[in-house]
Protein backbone atom coordinates (compact mmCIF):
# COMPACT_ATOMS: atom_id res chain seq x y z
CA UNK A 1 0.00 0.00 0.00
CA UNK A 2 1.64 2.94 -1.03
CA UNK A 3 1.37 6.72 1.15
CA UNK A 4 -1.21 8.92 0.70
CA UNK A 5 -1.82 10.00 -2.81
CA UNK A 6 -1.65 13.39 -3.65
CA UNK A 7 -5.04 14.49 -5.19
CA UNK A 8 -3.18 14.62 -8.86
CA UNK A 9 -1.73 11.24 -8.59
CA UNK A 10 -5.08 10.05 -7.49
CA UNK A 11 -7.00 11.63 -10.43
CA UNK A 12 -4.70 10.25 -12.73
CA UNK A 13 -5.44 6.51 -11.25
CA UNK A 14 -8.46 6.80 -11.30
CA UNK A 15 -8.71 8.72 -14.67
CA UNK A 16 -6.72 5.36 -15.51
CA UNK A 17 -9.06 3.63 -14.48
CA UNK A 18 -12.44 5.19 -15.80
CA UNK A 19 -10.76 4.74 -19.25
CA UNK A 20 -10.23 1.06 -18.95
CA UNK A 21 -13.25 1.20 -18.01
CA UNK A 22 -14.82 3.23 -20.48
CA UNK A 23 -13.10 1.02 -23.48
CA UNK A 24 -15.32 -1.86 -23.59
CA UNK A 25 -18.58 0.62 -23.92
CA UNK A 26 -16.86 1.41 -27.59
CA UNK A 27 -16.54 -2.14 -28.62
CA UNK A 28 -20.34 -4.02 -28.00
CA UNK A 29 -21.85 -1.59 -30.51
CA UNK A 30 -24.58 -1.19 -28.07
CA UNK A 31 -27.87 0.33 -29.51
CA UNK A 32 -27.65 3.40 -27.35
CA UNK A 33 -24.11 4.78 -28.28
CA UNK A 34 -23.96 3.52 -32.11
CA UNK A 35 -24.97 7.25 -32.92
CA UNK A 36 -22.29 8.52 -30.30
CA UNK A 37 -18.58 9.50 -31.79
CA UNK A 38 -15.53 7.24 -30.25
CA UNK A 39 -13.71 9.45 -28.21
CA UNK A 40 -10.46 11.13 -30.12
CA UNK A 41 -7.64 8.52 -29.66
CA UNK A 42 -4.91 10.69 -30.22
CA UNK A 43 -5.64 13.59 -27.71
CA UNK A 44 -6.00 11.46 -24.71
CA UNK A 45 -8.91 13.67 -23.58
CA UNK A 46 -12.63 11.97 -23.81
CA UNK A 47 -14.93 13.42 -25.29
CA UNK A 48 -18.87 13.02 -24.12
CA UNK A 49 -21.04 11.16 -25.65
CA UNK A 50 -24.55 11.34 -25.89
CA UNK A 51 -27.06 9.08 -26.40
CA UNK A 52 -31.45 9.21 -26.56
CA UNK A 53 -32.96 6.62 -24.25
CA UNK A 54 -36.24 8.54 -23.97
CA UNK A 55 -38.37 11.16 -24.74
CA UNK A 56 -36.58 13.63 -22.15
CA UNK A 57 -33.80 10.94 -21.35
CA UNK A 58 -30.16 11.02 -22.75
CA UNK A 59 -27.04 8.54 -21.67
CA UNK A 60 -23.76 10.64 -21.66
CA UNK A 61 -20.89 8.23 -21.52
CA UNK A 62 -17.18 8.19 -21.87
CA UNK A 63 -16.72 10.56 -18.45
CA UNK A 64 -16.02 7.63 -15.94
CA UNK A 65 -19.15 5.71 -15.55
CA UNK A 66 -22.04 5.62 -17.40
CA UNK A 67 -24.65 8.97 -17.09
CA UNK A 68 -28.60 9.57 -17.26
CA UNK A 69 -29.86 12.97 -17.91
CA UNK A 70 -33.35 13.53 -17.50
CA UNK A 71 -34.57 16.87 -18.91
CA UNK A 72 -38.15 19.21 -18.55
CA UNK A 73 -38.98 22.39 -16.80
CA UNK A 74 -38.37 21.95 -13.33
CA UNK A 75 -34.35 21.66 -14.24
CA UNK A 76 -32.12 18.80 -15.38
CA UNK A 77 -32.04 15.63 -13.25
CA UNK A 78 -28.58 14.01 -13.47
CA UNK A 79 -27.46 10.28 -11.84
CA UNK A 80 -23.70 10.46 -11.51
CA UNK A 81 -21.04 13.02 -12.63
CA UNK A 82 -18.10 11.25 -14.34
CA UNK A 83 -14.59 11.56 -12.66
CA UNK A 84 -13.33 14.89 -11.45
CA UNK A 85 -11.35 15.91 -15.18
CA UNK A 86 -14.67 15.48 -16.99
CA UNK A 87 -16.85 17.09 -14.31
CA UNK A 88 -17.02 20.53 -16.22
CA UNK A 89 -17.37 19.48 -19.79
CA UNK A 90 -20.41 17.01 -18.63
CA UNK A 91 -21.75 20.16 -17.26
CA UNK A 92 -21.61 22.07 -20.27
CA UNK A 93 -23.24 18.82 -21.97
CA UNK A 94 -26.04 19.07 -19.37
CA UNK A 95 -26.76 22.56 -20.06
CA UNK A 96 -26.83 22.29 -23.88
CA UNK A 97 -29.38 19.15 -23.63
CA UNK A 98 -32.08 20.87 -21.00
CA UNK A 99 -31.12 24.81 -21.68
CA UNK A 100 -31.18 24.75 -17.79
CA UNK A 101 -28.53 25.16 -15.44
CA UNK A 102 -30.62 24.30 -11.91
CA UNK A 103 -29.70 20.61 -11.53
CA UNK A 104 -30.49 18.05 -9.10
CA UNK A 105 -27.32 15.52 -9.04
CA UNK A 106 -27.81 12.05 -8.08
CA UNK A 107 -24.58 10.37 -6.92
CA UNK A 108 -25.17 5.95 -7.19
CA UNK A 109 -21.82 5.66 -4.81
CA UNK A 110 -19.14 7.85 -3.86
CA UNK A 111 -16.47 6.56 -6.46
CA UNK A 112 -14.70 8.81 -8.18
CA UNK A 113 -15.90 8.00 -11.69
CA UNK A 114 -19.29 8.35 -10.31
CA UNK A 115 -19.18 11.50 -7.86
CA UNK A 116 -16.27 13.36 -9.11
CA UNK A 117 -17.67 16.13 -11.15
CA UNK A 118 -19.86 16.79 -8.13
CA UNK A 119 -17.77 20.02 -7.39
CA UNK A 120 -18.04 21.41 -10.63
CA UNK A 121 -21.70 20.50 -10.89
CA UNK A 122 -22.35 22.38 -6.97
CA UNK A 123 -20.13 25.24 -7.98
CA UNK A 124 -23.08 25.78 -10.95
CA UNK A 125 -25.39 25.45 -8.48
CA UNK A 126 -26.63 21.90 -8.34
CA UNK A 127 -28.22 20.22 -4.94
CA UNK A 128 -26.92 16.65 -4.51
CA UNK A 129 -28.68 13.57 -3.75
CA UNK A 130 -26.81 10.66 -2.29
CA UNK A 131 -26.90 7.72 0.41
CA UNK A 132 -25.85 9.20 3.35
CA UNK A 133 -23.02 6.49 3.84
CA UNK A 134 -21.50 8.03 0.36
CA UNK A 135 -21.97 11.70 2.22
CA UNK A 136 -19.20 10.12 4.76
CA UNK A 137 -16.87 8.63 2.83
CA UNK A 138 -16.33 11.74 0.46
CA UNK A 139 -16.62 13.73 3.54
CA UNK A 140 -13.18 12.15 4.74
CA UNK A 141 -9.75 10.46 3.38
CA UNK A 142 -10.82 6.97 1.91
CA UNK A 143 -9.41 3.75 0.68
CA UNK A 144 -10.04 1.38 -2.49
CA UNK A 145 -7.87 -1.08 -0.72
CA UNK A 146 -7.66 -3.43 -3.44
CA UNK A 147 -6.59 -0.49 -5.94
CA UNK A 148 -4.29 0.24 -3.49
CA UNK A 149 -4.97 3.88 -3.72
CA UNK A 150 -6.39 6.28 -1.15
CA UNK A 151 -8.99 8.94 -2.42
CA UNK A 152 -8.76 12.46 -0.18
CA UNK A 153 -11.56 13.84 1.31
CA UNK A 154 -14.04 16.06 -0.96
CA UNK A 155 -14.19 19.57 -0.51
CA UNK A 156 -17.20 20.37 1.66
CA UNK A 157 -19.26 21.75 -1.47
CA UNK A 158 -18.96 18.25 -3.07
CA UNK A 159 -20.61 16.93 -0.31
CA UNK A 160 -24.42 15.62 -0.95
CA UNK A 161 -26.60 17.80 1.27
CA UNK A 162 -29.40 15.73 1.01
CA UNK A 163 -29.09 11.76 1.96
CA UNK A 164 -31.17 8.82 1.88
CA UNK A 165 -30.72 5.42 4.07
CA UNK A 166 -34.02 3.31 2.94
CA UNK A 167 -35.97 5.36 -0.30
CA UNK A 168 -36.86 8.64 -1.65
CA UNK A 169 -38.75 9.70 -4.65
CA UNK A 170 -38.19 12.64 -7.05
CA UNK A 171 -40.88 13.72 -8.65
CA UNK A 172 -39.49 15.90 -11.69
CA UNK A 173 -40.48 16.65 -15.05
CA UNK A 174 -43.14 14.47 -15.67
CA UNK A 175 -41.44 11.50 -13.90
CA UNK A 176 -41.01 9.57 -10.87
CA UNK A 177 -37.46 9.00 -10.02
CA UNK A 178 -36.99 6.44 -7.13
CA UNK A 179 -34.11 5.70 -5.16
CA UNK A 180 -34.05 2.71 -3.15
CA UNK A 181 -30.99 2.22 -1.25
CA UNK A 182 -29.14 -1.68 -0.98
CA UNK A 183 -27.83 -3.52 1.78
CA UNK A 184 -24.02 -3.40 0.85
CA UNK A 185 -23.12 -4.84 -2.36
CA UNK A 186 -20.23 -2.86 -4.50
CA UNK A 187 -20.10 -0.63 -1.31
CA UNK A 188 -21.82 0.47 1.70
CA UNK A 189 -23.67 3.24 -0.32
CA UNK A 190 -25.17 2.15 -3.36
CA UNK A 191 -27.98 3.58 -4.71
CA UNK A 192 -30.59 2.26 -7.56
CA UNK A 193 -32.60 4.86 -10.09
CA UNK A 194 -35.38 4.07 -10.99
CA UNK A 195 -37.25 6.53 -13.74
CA UNK A 196 -40.86 5.02 -12.97
CA UNK A 197 -42.70 6.40 -16.18
CA UNK A 198 -39.40 6.36 -19.07
CA UNK A 199 -39.29 2.77 -17.26
CA UNK A 200 -35.64 3.27 -17.36
CA UNK A 201 -33.12 1.68 -14.24
CA UNK A 202 -29.55 3.21 -13.24
CA UNK A 203 -27.74 0.60 -11.63
CA UNK A 204 -24.63 2.35 -11.07
CA UNK A 205 -21.75 -0.40 -9.97
CA UNK A 206 -23.81 -2.61 -9.05
CA UNK A 207 -23.82 -3.67 -12.49
CA UNK A 208 -20.99 -3.83 -14.72
CA UNK A 209 -22.68 -5.27 -17.74
CA UNK A 210 -20.01 -7.48 -20.18
CA UNK A 211 -16.64 -7.44 -17.96
CA UNK A 212 -16.30 -9.13 -14.55
CA UNK A 213 -17.06 -6.15 -11.34
CA UNK A 214 -14.98 -4.59 -9.29
CA UNK A 215 -16.21 -4.93 -5.60
CA UNK A 216 -14.67 -2.92 -3.27
CA UNK A 217 -15.01 -4.60 0.00
CA UNK A 218 -12.88 -1.62 1.76
CA UNK A 219 -16.22 0.48 1.25
CA UNK A 220 -17.89 -2.75 2.60
CA UNK A 221 -19.25 -4.43 -0.78
CA UNK A 222 -19.31 -8.24 -1.01
CA UNK A 223 -20.60 -10.91 -3.12
CA UNK A 224 -23.46 -11.94 -0.91
CA UNK A 225 -24.78 -8.09 -1.19
CA UNK A 226 -23.97 -7.85 -5.31
CA UNK A 227 -26.20 -11.02 -5.81
CA UNK A 228 -29.28 -9.33 -3.48
CA UNK A 229 -28.56 -5.91 -5.10
CA UNK A 230 -29.19 -7.99 -8.40
CA UNK A 231 -32.45 -9.43 -7.64
CA UNK A 232 -33.37 -5.92 -6.01
CA UNK A 233 -33.16 -4.75 -9.39
CA UNK A 234 -34.97 -7.61 -11.19
CA UNK A 235 -38.07 -7.09 -8.64
CA UNK A 236 -38.12 -3.37 -10.16
CA UNK A 237 -38.13 -4.10 -13.96
CA UNK A 238 -39.77 -6.19 -17.09
CA UNK A 239 -39.34 -6.56 -20.28
CA UNK A 240 -38.88 -3.56 -21.48
CA UNK A 241 -37.08 -2.08 -18.75
CA UNK A 242 -33.73 -0.07 -20.00
CA UNK A 243 -31.03 -0.82 -17.62
CA UNK A 244 -27.95 1.48 -17.55
CA UNK A 245 -24.70 -0.46 -15.67
CA UNK A 246 -22.16 1.63 -14.36
CA UNK A 247 -20.18 0.56 -16.95
CA UNK A 248 -20.65 -1.41 -20.22
CA UNK A 249 -23.52 -1.04 -22.62
CA UNK A 250 -27.56 -1.29 -21.90
CA UNK A 251 -28.97 -4.30 -20.67
CA UNK A 252 -32.20 -6.32 -20.61
CA UNK A 253 -34.20 -8.13 -17.75
CA UNK A 254 -32.37 -10.81 -19.76
CA UNK A 255 -29.19 -9.77 -19.25
CA UNK A 256 -29.41 -8.56 -15.45
CA UNK A 257 -30.74 -11.90 -15.27
CA UNK A 258 -27.79 -13.60 -16.21
CA UNK A 259 -25.74 -11.50 -14.82
CA UNK A 260 -27.21 -12.61 -11.28
CA UNK A 261 -27.22 -15.90 -12.04
CA UNK A 262 -23.67 -15.22 -13.03
CA UNK A 263 -22.94 -13.86 -9.55
CA UNK A 264 -24.65 -16.13 -7.44
CA UNK A 265 -22.13 -19.00 -9.48
CA UNK A 266 -19.03 -16.63 -8.40
CA UNK A 267 -20.35 -16.69 -4.51
CA UNK A 268 -21.29 -20.24 -4.47
CA UNK A 269 -17.57 -21.40 -5.86
CA UNK A 270 -15.78 -18.87 -4.16
CA UNK A 271 -17.39 -19.71 -0.54
CA UNK A 272 -17.25 -23.41 -1.12
CA UNK A 273 -12.96 -23.17 -1.55
CA UNK A 274 -12.82 -20.65 1.45
CA UNK A 275 -14.89 -23.22 3.20
CA UNK A 276 -12.70 -26.05 2.19
CA UNK A 277 -9.54 -23.79 3.82
CA UNK A 278 -7.73 -22.65 0.88
CA UNK A 279 -5.82 -19.78 1.03
CA UNK A 280 -6.52 -16.53 -1.27
CA UNK A 281 -3.41 -18.10 -3.68
CA UNK A 282 -4.61 -21.23 -3.67
CA UNK A 283 -8.21 -19.81 -5.00
CA UNK A 284 -6.85 -17.45 -7.97
CA UNK A 285 -4.53 -20.69 -8.69
CA UNK A 286 -7.55 -22.89 -9.33
CA UNK A 287 -8.83 -20.17 -12.02
CA UNK A 288 -13.07 -21.06 -10.34
CA UNK A 289 -14.38 -18.75 -12.67
CA UNK A 290 -12.36 -19.99 -15.68
CA UNK A 291 -15.77 -20.59 -17.94
CA UNK A 292 -16.61 -17.09 -17.73
CA UNK A 293 -12.79 -15.79 -18.92
CA UNK A 294 -14.09 -15.72 -22.40
CA UNK A 295 -17.13 -13.67 -21.97
CA UNK A 296 -15.90 -11.29 -19.03
CA UNK A 297 -12.26 -11.29 -18.42
CA UNK A 298 -11.26 -8.69 -21.09
CA UNK A 299 -12.39 -5.58 -19.17
CA UNK A 300 -11.30 -3.40 -16.06
CA UNK A 301 -10.15 -6.34 -14.10
CA UNK A 302 -8.84 -9.77 -15.56
CA UNK A 303 -9.50 -12.86 -14.40
CA UNK A 304 -7.05 -13.58 -11.61
CA UNK A 305 -7.78 -10.54 -10.19
CA UNK A 306 -11.63 -10.10 -10.47
CA UNK A 307 -11.22 -13.63 -7.93
CA UNK A 308 -8.54 -11.90 -5.63
CA UNK A 309 -10.61 -9.26 -5.35
CA UNK A 310 -14.17 -11.11 -4.94
CA UNK A 311 -12.38 -13.67 -2.87
CA UNK A 312 -10.47 -11.23 -0.09
CA UNK A 313 -13.58 -9.12 -0.26
CA UNK A 314 -15.85 -12.91 0.92
CA UNK A 315 -13.51 -13.81 3.24
CA UNK A 316 -13.17 -10.25 4.87
CA UNK A 317 -16.78 -10.39 5.28
CA UNK A 318 -17.22 -14.11 6.69
ZN1 LIG B 1 -17.78 2.04 -8.24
Amino acid sequence: MSNLLSRREALRAFLFTAGALALPQWSFGQEASSKATPPPASTGVPKVAAATLGERLTLLTNAGGNVVVLTGDEGPLVVDAGVPAMGVALLAEVKRLSGNPNATLINTHWHFDHAGGNEAFARAGARIVAHRNCRERLSKDSVVEFLEMKAPAAPKIALPTVTVSDALTIHANGDDVRLSAVAPAHTDNDLLVFFAQANVLHMGDLYFNGIYPFIDYSSGGWIGGMVAAAEKALSLVDAKTKIVPGHGPLASKADLQGYRDFLATTHERLAKLLKQGRTIDEIVQAKPMQDFDEKLGKGFLPPEKFVRCTALGLQKHG
